[in-house]
């Protein structure tokens, strides 16, 4: 079981690359956001005790995200190669991560720390539109759906999340900045961590990742 991690600020673009990545290679994609907010949609015990601190913009509990990812990776096969977007977090988190890698022979092998100026990270999370059905990702400007409002895959309404709201964004990039150094430090002692330029184009940044990865992109 091996792991890469994209780490980024909220809007850096981790779960658009992500969702590149995986179409274009065999690493299988798992983000801490989506899973909490899918336990929040379906009225599960973690998604109501994750609820109020996604509201505020704030980290949900380590326990709370440690049992959700050691419960996902007990459900997967032990040989898959991960893509974590939006986990670790937290230093504790990273400790998690590292001891249930190695419990199956694994380790992180990379981790990309997707670089964005402020002024975009804003511009991108507040103009960000997602569709309530399937989940796909919308920019009122950068990336618009051919009909305002509506999913061009699924015509699904698309809605602002919650925590995209200018007031909460700015609190998310405050924690952002305030968890992320110990863990780039973290992974920079372990030789892992790799700065990518994320403010170009989605394309030109999966591309420059899949090109790096240790594991081949699928052949077409
Ligand atoms: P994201 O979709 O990654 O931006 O996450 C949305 C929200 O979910 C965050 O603002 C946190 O409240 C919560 N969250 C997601 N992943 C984590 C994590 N690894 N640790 C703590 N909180 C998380």
């Amino acid at each position: 079981m091996k792991a890469i991690i994209l780490l980024g600020a909220p809007g850096a673009g981790k779960g658009t690359i992500a969702e590149g990545i995986k179409a274009a290679t065999d690493y299988v994609h798992v983000s801490t956001g989506d899973m909490l907010r899918a336990a929040v949609k379906a009225g599960r015990p973690v998604g109501l005790e994750a609820k109020a601190f996604m509201e505020k913009g704030e980290l949900v509990p380590d326990n709370v995200i440690i049992k959700i990812v050691t419960e996902r990776l007990e459900e997967g096969k032990s040989d898959a190669h991960y893509m974590f977007d939006g986990f670790p977090r937290t230093t504790e988190q990273a400790y998690m991560l590292d001891d249930v890698l190695k419990s199956h022979g694994g380790r992180v092998e990379q981790v990309f720390l997707l670089d964005v100026p402020r002024e975009i990270l804003v511009d991108r999370l507040s103009g960000r539109r997602v569709c309530k059905n399937c989940g796909a990702v919308y920019h009122i400007r950068n990336i618009p759906s051919k009909v305002a409002g509506v999913c061009d895959l699924c015509k699904g309404p698309l809605y602002q999340r919650s925590d995209d709201t200018e007031e909460t964004v700015l609190n998310r990039l405050e924690v952002f900045k305030k968890q992320t150094q110990s863990l780039i430090n973290y992974y920079e002692k372990k030789k892992a961590l790799i700065r990518i330029d994320a403010g170009k184009k989605k394309e030109t940044t999966q591309a420059e990742i899949v090109s790096m990865l240790k594991v081949p992109a699928r052949s077409p």
